[in-house]
Formats: C-alpha cells, structure tokens, sequence
C-alpha cells in the first residue's frame, strides 16, 4: 500500500502546532505497520537555517499559478532515524521567511497565503507524477492542503499515476478552513464552474477545507466526539451541513503521544527524571519550576496551561476568575504566544501576584517539557478541542488534567466524580459548562482533593499508567487506509 502523507508542518522541521506532532509521528507508526509512506511538506527558511541533512533530488516542478508557471524545487530527507522519506518543496518566493503562515511575533497572515497553498498543494501532484509513484492514498491535512484532493479529482484525474489513488481529508482543527478572496479562485485553475454552495464556495469566498470534504473519499478528525460535534451548527464553524452530508464517511481517531519524546522517565529537558515507581523527582522537578520562576517555593499546589493565546483556549474563563482563583491556595504559570490582549492580561496579572503567578510568552520546548513535569495540575478549558495533545503528556507526567468535557478532552479525561479513584479509571477533572462559575468550581474541587494525599497520588497514578500511544491511532489509521483500498476494488 502506497501513501502519501501531505503536511504543511512535520516535528522536528517546523512547526506552529499539535499537525506537526501528529504529522511527525503517524508515518513512522504506520510503516512500522507496513504501509510504504512517504511525507510531502513546504521547505520553510526555518528548516533551511537547522542544518538538517537534505539532499538536493534535481527534481523540479513547473505548477501552473493562474496564468504562470512557478518552479519549485524538491529536496528529500527522512523522518528522523526512520526510513521514512520526507520531501520538501522548495520556492523561496514563498517559504523563505521567518513564520511559517504570518508574520513571526503576530497573528496577521500574510497575505499571498492562499497563492502560496495553492502552489503547496498543487506542487504535491507534481512531485508525485515526477517520482513516478502510484499512489493507493493521499492523505491530506488540514486547510493547507484542502485543495490536493480537488486538484486530484479534477485537472489531474486522467494522469495515469492517479488512477487508482483515493484522497482522506483530515481536519485538524476546523477553525481554521483556509478562508480567500473570490477572485483568487483564478490562481487554483479550476475553473469557475467549481465556485458553488456545494464545492468550493463559502460565503463569497473559496474555501479550501471545504474543498477538501467534498472532494474527498474518506475525512477524518481527532477524536470521535469531536467527529460529532462539527456536525452541529455550535461546533460546525459554517460547514456542519456539509459535514452531515459526508457523516457515513466521517471518522474520528483520537491522537495519540510520542512516548520517545514526552516521558518523564528519559526527558532530557526536566530536573530530575520520575516515574510510576519513583515519584521523587516530580517534586525535584516542581522546585526547579518555582526557582525558575521566582514562585515561592511552597507545597501549594502548581497549575500549569501550555497553549496558543486565542479565545479557543478558554482563557477568557481564566481571566474572569482570576481574582478569586488567587484567594485559593495555589500557584499559575502560562507559557503561551498568540493575541496581544491575553499577554497584556495576564502580564498585569504575573505583576499583581508576584511569587504566585508566572508568564513566559515565547514558544519553547523545553520551558513546555519543565511545566508538564513541575506543575500539579493541568489547565485545559477549552472551548473546544478536537483531540489535545497537552492533557495527554500531562496524564504521562503525573499532573492532573482540568479540562472542559469538549472533543478529545472528553474522549481521554474521565472526571473523577464518576467513581472512586480506587477503581483506577478516573484520571482528572471536567467540567460542562463554558462558564468561567464551572471552571472556577472545578478548580476548587480539585485543590481540596490536592490536600488529600493518597487519593492524589492515586489520580496521578491513574493517568501515569494510561497509554495513548500512536500505535493505536496507527492501526485505525491503516484500517481505513485497508478499507477504501477495498471499496475501490
Ligand atoms: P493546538 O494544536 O490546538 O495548538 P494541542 O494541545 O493539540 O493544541 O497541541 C499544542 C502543541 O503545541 C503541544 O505539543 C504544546 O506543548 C505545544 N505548544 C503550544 N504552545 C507552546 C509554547 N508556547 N511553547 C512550547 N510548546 C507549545
């Protein structure tokens, strides 16, 4: 079976997000599976200025954009110590700049972004035809590579290489769809014809998710709540009829973690290593965040949120409580980037609370692997969550998850008001409400179970014993992968 794996970011090359994670990942699962993968991403300055080792293939496109012809060029890599090929398109005209969708330091995009996916997940096409693959699957991700399965079923559908391949859409986060100009639908060639309620058009504009769905054989999402969820009007972001259009072909695969990677038992980046059998170093690690960060180094307990700053996080619900969060005894730190108001907002509030409240606004790995392994709890309220990755780590780390019950945090966190934690099952805590009365309750709930030592230690175990591995997530994957093989012959 031959698949092509599409993504605009891939770990350890690039990456803005949970996509890259995943991206980086699911390939090397899946060839441990037998699939034959390769990867297909954007060569971003970023990847250039790392030295990693690429070799340059000679192989050149010529993609059609509107009415020219832009070259790029294709530079091959491997999944590190796989055997996983990655190719890169180069274009500097395009990828060589600091950010990878906008400029670095904001959330404006910029604003050749729809020319520069277009050429993206076109170019992908061409790379395949010239490596002379016949590809079973292409598999694309997310909006940046919405337009490969129309492309796919359209100007490329009498190319001999794509006879008999099927496209999987999935979404990784539908907020984001890939949104243009209508008259951009001019650099696509697709033809205007395509520019309707039922393909690509939306609301006036193109839309390359939507795209993607239609075009599609198969769409898949992280988790299987929140496979239903954006099939409502409250979850669907304008694209829950077309969803439920597609539902008979609409899974969900919740994401799975790369225990190389995220496990404090061999984390490089924390004080002191930890696990199930030897707590100690959790509280090693727990002093060194609260040095780090200049918070009084006290038994209270530590809460810890790892995010994009958007209003998809919840963090508004942080912020309308935090006076009365701060009554309790506890201590906050965030590491995020992303809008400008929550820096300032909780900056005010790190200088209202000093020695109780952190900020580290950068996006740093290591600072991301010391909260996980310091902190006592996990924040997570989001509005919604596909799937989530940093409830998953945090299980791994001993630092129990608060979250709200949406998507992929309602498929991993089972609250312990459920049952005893004695039965071993419960593993955080979750609330209901998009209310911030919810988030604070809960918070309450959870510092008050804080005091009670061997039911803390018993929840901490719970979710430390847990295993969302990608093998799991692999073996869906390839199902799939089996199964629309099987309905094509
Ligand atoms: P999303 O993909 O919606 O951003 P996820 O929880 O699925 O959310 O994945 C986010 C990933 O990005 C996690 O691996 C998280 O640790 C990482 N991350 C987010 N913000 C930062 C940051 N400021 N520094 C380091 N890592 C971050």
């Amino acid at each position: 079976m031959k698949v092509i794996y599409v993504s605009s970011e891939v770990v350890p090359f690039a990456k803005t997000g949970g996509l890259a994670e995943i991206a980086g990942t699911i390939p090397k699962k899946l060839k441990k599976l037998g699939v034959d993968i390769i990867v297909i991403m954007p060569l971003y300055k970023v990847i250039k200025e790392n030295n990693f080792h690429l070799i340059n293939t000679d192989i050149q496109v010529e993609t059609r954009i509107g009415d020219k012809i832009q070259i790029g060029y294709v530079y091959k890599g491997f999944l590190p110590n796989t055997n996983v090929p990655i190719y890169f398109l180069e274009c500097e005209k395009y990828y060589n700049r600091e950010g990878l969708y906008n400029y670095p330091g904001s959330t404006e995009d910029y604003e050749d972004n729809c020319e520069r996916f277009v050429f993206f997940s076109r170019s992908v096409l061409e790379i395949v035809e010239k490596l002379n693959i016949h590809p079973d699957i292409l598999h694309c991700n997310d909006w940046q590579a919405g337009l490969t399965p129309v492309f796919l079923k359209t100007i490329y559908a009498g190319k001999k290489c794509f006879k008999n391949t099927k496209a999987i859409m999935t979404i990784h986060n539908l907020a984001y769809q890939g949104l243009f100009w209508h008259w951009d639908m001019k650099l696509t060639g697709l033809g205007w014809s395509l520019f309707n309620w039922k393909q690509l058009e939306f609301y006036g504009k193109i839309n390359f998710l939507k795209g993607g769905i239609v075009f599609s054989d198969i769409i898949t999402t992280v988790s299987k709540t929140y496979a239903q969820e954006i099939q409502t009007p409250e979850f669907g972001v304008g694209l829950d009829g077309v969803l439920r259009e597609r539902s008979k072909d609409l899974y969900g695969i919740i994401n799975g973690i790369d225990y190389n990677i995220w496990n404090p038992e061999t984390d490089g980046y924390i004080a002191a290593n930890y696990g199930l059998k030897n707590l100690g170093g959790k509280r090693i690690c727990k002093k060194a965040l609260q040095k780090k960060y200049k918070l009084s180094e006290k038994e209270s307990p530590i809460i810890g949120m790892i995010t994009r700053l958007t209003d998809q996080k919840g963090l508004d619900l942080v912020a309308n409580k935090f006076q009365d969060l701060m009554e309790a005894n506890l201590q906050f730190i965030l590491l995020g980037t992303g809008d400008q108001q929550y820096q300032v907002l909780f900056q005010d509030y790190a200088k209202m609370y000093q020695n109780k409240v952190a900020v580290n606004f950068s996006f740093d790995e290591q600072s991301a692997h010391e909260i996980e392994a310091g902190a006592d709890i996990f924040l997570m309220p989001s509005r919604f969550e596909p799937c989530g990755l940093n409830q998953l780590y945090s299980l791994k780390y001993g630092t129990v998850p608060v979250v709200r019950n949406t998507g992929g945090l309602a498929d991993t966190i089972k609250d312990v008001s459920m049952e005893s934690v004695y039965n071993g099952k419960v593993n955080g805590f979750s609330f209901k409400e998009y209310s911030s009365e919810s988030l604070l309750n809960t918070i309450t709930k959870a510092i008050s179970l804080f005091k009670d030592k061997a039911q803390w230690l018993k929840l901490m175990k719970n979710g430390m014993e847990q295993d969302w591995s990608w093998e799991r997530s692999a073996k869906e994957y390839s199902c799939l992968y089996e199964k629309i093989i099987g309905d094509r012959q």
